[in-house]
């Protein structure tokens, strides 16, 4: 799971759980909001809620939450880190200017490990090479 908090404008705390990962891992508790994305979940399993107090917000979503997390399998948990990796390994591309093999004529592209990649080979590579690589 991924907690993220933000700060609310309206008066209430809010709370989310949401099949839609940010693109940190991190967790952290800054405001009056609660998010939290969920391996495997599909659009429409999500629940919200808003609550008097941030605590009252917090326990709502940690209920919320468990019902949830005994729900999911580690194949939800492998598809959710899968999908973390190789977005990190995205946007590390994108922030080098290097192109995808998708955006080369020729349909091979270099990582910046220094491999060369193919759309073929792309997914493989990312995940055998490159597992939970930061920014
Ligand atoms: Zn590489």
């Amino acid at each position: 799971m991924t907690l993220s908090t933000g700060r609310s404008a309206s008066a209430t705390s809010t709370w989310a759980t949401s099949a839609y990962a940010p693109a940190s891992p991190a967790t952290r508790r800054s405001g009056a909001g609660l998010a939290a994305s969920n391996p495997g979940t599909e659009p429409g399993q999500h629940r919200y809620g808003a609550a008097a107090t941030f605590d009252d917000a917090r326990a709502a979503f940690a209920l919320a939450w468990q019902k949830l997390a005994a729900t999911r399998t580690d194949a939800d948990y492998q598809a959710w880190r899968d999908h973390r990796d190789w977005t990190m390994w995205k946007y590390r591309m994108h922030d080098l200017h290097l192109p995808l093999p998708t955006q080369r004529p020729d349909g091979v592209a270099r990582c910046f490990c220094g491999e060369a990649i193919t759309s073929a080979t792309m997914d493989d590579h990312v995940l055998g090479a490159h597992r939970s690589i930061e920014q």
